[in-house]
């Protein structure tokens, strides 16, 4: 990988980074709300609000995931593995790798693996 794909690379990372921190600081402020509110609700709500904690953690640990790996590809890319498919060994185009920095596998492996789940 030449040296100025590998400045654009970590420069997208670091953009998903501070925006995934954003968003998870979002919803730390957003459920300090919701414990602050709770004494005024009624007890009917306490389902529908269960429902939307548990969203909201589904998402927080979704966040937390997508921060380890743009960490590992952080490393990957100082390592000079960046851009190649876990599984298959083959570059990941360049196109994937703009619009998810963090892909870890070429689209064919990753639809395995979705499939596999
Ligand atoms: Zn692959």
């Amino acid at each position: 990988m030449e040296s100025t794909d590998r400045a654009a690379a970590l420069e997208r990372i670091d953009r998903l980074e501070a925006d995934i921190r954003q968003a998870l600081q979002e919803k730390d402020l957003a459920s300090d709300a919701d414990e602050r509110s709770d004494g005024h609700h009624h007890p009917a709500e306490a389902a529908t609000d269960a429902e939307a904690r548990e969203k909201q953690l589904r998402e927080v640990f979704r966040l937390r995931d997508q921060l380890e790996r743009l960490e590992r590809a952080r490393l990957n890319v100082e390592a000079g593995t960046y851009g190649v498919c876990a599984d298959c060994g083959q570059p990941i185009p360049e196109g994937r790798l703009r619009a998810v920095p963090d892909a870890e596998r070429c689209v064919a492996c990753q639809s395995k693996v979705a499939r596999r789940r």
